[in-house]
């Protein structure tokens, strides 16, 4: 299922190696564990309240970073570059990036542990080709997601990368529904694998990542409001400041007004 890592940006040999071959998923429950007592929550496996579940927007994790760019300014369409190019580019590296990032907590993604895709009261179905409504776990759905997407950014007519080849006038329909699929999966991450992303020491690379890849949205409204309501308190802490650190009035406290929003993991 995953994407042909080859067109992957540089970060990629952080995120690319598989949590087995230097954590075993043993040591990955061991940390799971001992972040789910570091929280406090409930150790009877019972489901903790939805407010303790947002582990996320805890200060101490939504301020990690791998990079302290600027997104605001990234995400803006440089001049001289067609409009859907810059579309085009970014929604295929995207589509890698969140493909990449799930697969990181993909083996606790399973369809007893997540046996809908539900985000906070939200739940998502697939819908097939011909608009028919189907029931699914989040595995199956996430599924459905990257392979359609993967369909979608290979195809010559709705992706064209040859000279001379027109975008179809249907692409930025196209794009937004694949940011909206990609929304939920990054979504399903934060609400779901946020511990195993934690216990893996990859919520800095999933924060990066979440705000690059909203504030992006935003600036071609490429997401409907009511779609990314479900995550607005997240997306409050990681965007404000224009996703340079973020988090800034926002819960951080203490500290130095600069140095406290661009906290690095590694
Ligand atoms: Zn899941």
């Amino acid at each position: 299922m995953l994407a042909d890592p080859s067109s992957l940006p540089t970060d990629r040999a952080v995120l690319s190696q598989p949590p087995k071959a230097g954590l075993s998923c043993k040591m990955v429950l061991q940390a799971v564990g001992k972040v789910l007592r570091k929280s406090k929550a409930k150790p009877n496996g019972k489901k903790p309240a939805t407010e303790e579940k947002k582990m996320y927007l805890e200060p101490e994790y939504a301020r990690s970073r791998i990079t302290d760019v600027g997104f605001k300014e990234l995400v803006v369409l440089p001049r001289e570059i067609d409009l859907n190019e810059w579309l085009a580019s970014n929604t295929t590296t995207f589509f890698h990036h969140v493909n990449l990032q799930y697969s990181t907590i993909s083996e606790f993604c399973t369809g007893e542990a997540c046996q809908t895709m539900a985000v906070c009261n939200t739940q998502y179905y697939w819908y097939d080709e011909r608009g028919k409504k189907v029931k699914c776990t989040a595995p199956q759905y996430v599924d459905f997601v990257m392979s359609s997407v993967q369909k979608l950014v290979t195809d010559e007519d709705v992706f064209p990368t040859k000279y001379g080849r027109e975008f179809p006038s249907s692409f930025e329909a196209l794009v937004k529904k694949i940011c909206k699929y990609l929304f939920h999966v990054l979504a399903h991450i934060y609400w779901s694998h946020f511990k195993e992303t934690l216990a893996l020491e990859l919520h800095g690379h999933l924060n990066t990542l979440y705000a690059h890849f909203i504030l992006f949205a935003r600036e071609f409204n490429l997401l409907d409001p009511k779609e990314t309501a479900v995550m607005d308190d997240l997306t409050e802490v990681l965007c404000s400041g224009g996703g340079r650190g973020g988090g800034g009035g926002a819960g951080a406290s203490g500290g130095g007004a600069g140095a406290q929003n661009h906290g690095k993991e590694r």
